[in-house]
């Protein structure tokens, strides 16, 4: 056992208050590097441990963190079925939650229209209607159903609208680009 491994099980044992080095300053050396630095994840302020990150930020960057998080939720749900749909309802009723269901809900019907090209990447659509402003809804610049053009459902033809714009634009196109009706 090497010095710092022994000083380290010494503090962790029931040994402090007796004499013992405090824990912190027993740590392995390769955590001590990070001592004093923030996590290195944005907008994380919590202090840096492995790998210059907080334990939360490094425990979610191990491999394999996210199937095994997903196992044990499932495990969980199994286990208490009633707390598994108080979650579910919370969700739906939160601001991500309804947001999530409005993209899912517009992907639905532009495949009916076959409007969402399959090499689209959807989870930018999505990300899109999640990080709508509060107040502001999700528009197709051109409209999905229209006299002139059909727009996609793709992420260079969305933008953002007030629920008032939005009303006003309604499914015409912008005048520009408008072709001269026959
Ligand atoms: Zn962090």
């Amino acid at each position: 056992m090497r010095a710092h491994d022994r000083a380290y099980a010494y503090s962790n044992s029931n040994a402090n208050g007796l004499g013992f080095k405090p824990i912190m300053q027993t740590r392995p050396k390769k955590y001590q590097k990070n001592k004093g630095k923030l996590c290195g994840k944005d907008g994380c302020a919590r202090a840096a441990a492995a790998l210059g990150l907080c334990l939360q930020h490094y425990k979610r960057s191990r491999p394999g963190y996210a199937e095994r998080r997903r196992v044990e939720k499932r495990r969980q749900d199994k286990a208490n079925p009633e707390a598994h749909r108080a979650r579910c309802r919370r969700w739906g009723r939160s601001q991500r939650g309804k947001a999530w269901k409005r993209s899912a809900r517009r992907l639905r019907r532009a495949k009916l229209k076959n409007a969402c090209p399959k090499w689209v990447d959807r989870r930018e659509i999505q990300r899109i209607y999640l990080n709508c402003p509060r107040g502001m809804q999700v528009d197709h610049f051109y409209p999905l159903k229209s006299d002139f053009v059909c727009g996609l459902h793709v992420p260079w033809n969305l933008q953002y609208l007030t629920p008032v714009e939005n009303a006003r634009k309604g499914n015409s196109i912008p005048e520009a680009s408008r072709a001269p009706r026959q």
